[in-house]
């Protein structure tokens, strides 16, 4: 991949992305919650549900890229507000998706790491505009993009002056139905071979079934991933985006009670990737 110069394995040494403490690069770092901000309610019981669980950061949507114009699309910076305390009441560091260039610099104020969407992965403008921003990135794979790209979508960031990205795989479209997307689990020893960067998986939106979120957890961590972003919501039945895949606070303590020790078996036998 010669047009990486940044991102690229050679003569870089693995990243290690410091947010608020939660060292993404070193053992298993999990990201969970809604897929989207409801309000203050929803989002603090999920918030500590999620902490209870042992999750390391908290997720949640204000603004949310959706196929619809009609669906709902975040409830913006009053959102942001609910997620600033959720952190003041968790200590979770917050992870949250910018969707808009122009939002860059006030998304920024709230949140502890950007989120790219797959819908915006090659969006330039907000890459570059993230790239200024200080903000830790977690740049998710374009459902359609070939790790060459992913990777040059991670050089913008990085060319801009920010070292912390942290890539996501979220599965990508394939002639497969059954499950929402494919999650192409060979990405982790893949981009561990390409790129210092580390990457996480996110078995809900690669998945989209409740039923398959536990096992491809555990499979991504036997491959090597540095952590898992998970949807957890308080109430899924009542969800606003993303119902069906969401998981109860109870299924996800039952996963983390699964892929914590799966990683501590793995270190202690070596790590599968180097
Ligand atoms: C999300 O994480 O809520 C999301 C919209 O994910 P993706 O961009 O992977 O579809
Ligand atoms: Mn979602």
């Amino acid at each position: 991949m010669k047009n990486l110069k940044l991102a690229s394995r050679e003569q870089n040494k693995r990243t290690i992305v410091n947010v608020g403490g939660v060292e993404v690069g070193r053992g298993l770092v999990v990201i969970a919650g809604p897929c989207s901000v409801e309000s203050e309610t929803q989002t603090l019981e999920t918030a500590h549900a999620v902490k209870a669980a042992g999750a390391d950061m908290m997720r949640g949507g204000a603004f949310k890229p959706r196929t619809s114009p009609y669906a709902f699309q975040g409830l913006g910076l009053e959102g942001l507000k609910i997620l600033e305390k959720a952190r003041e009441e968790t200590s979770l560091p917050i992870v949250t998706e910018v969707i808009d260039p122009r939002d860059v610099s006030w998304v920024a104020e709230f949140a502890d790491v950007l989120q790219i969407g797959t819908r915006n992965m090659q969006n330039f403008a907000l890459l570059k505009e993230v790239g200024k921003s200080g903000r830790p990135v977690l740049l998710k794979r374009g459902m359609y993009s070939t790790l060459e790209e992913w990777l040059n979508c991670a050089e913008y960031v990085l060319s801009e002056g920010n070292p912390d990205v942290i890539l996501c795989e979220r599965g990508i479209r394939t002639f497969e139905k059954y499950t929402r997307n494919t999650l192409d689990l060979s990405a982790v020893p893949a981009i561990k071979e390409l790129t210092h960067l580390p990457i996480i998986i996110d078995p809900t939106h690669s998945t989209g079934r409740l039923s398959l979120i536990a096992p491809m957890s555990g499979a991504a961590v036997a491959a090597g991933a540095d952590g898992l972003i998970i949807e957890v919501h308080n109430k899924p039945e009542e969800a606003l985006c993303d119902a069906d895949q969401a998981l109860t606070p109870e299924m996800f303590s039952g996963i983390m009670s699964q892929v914590r020790p799966l990683k501590a078996f793995l270190e202690g036998r070596g790590s599968v990737v180097s």
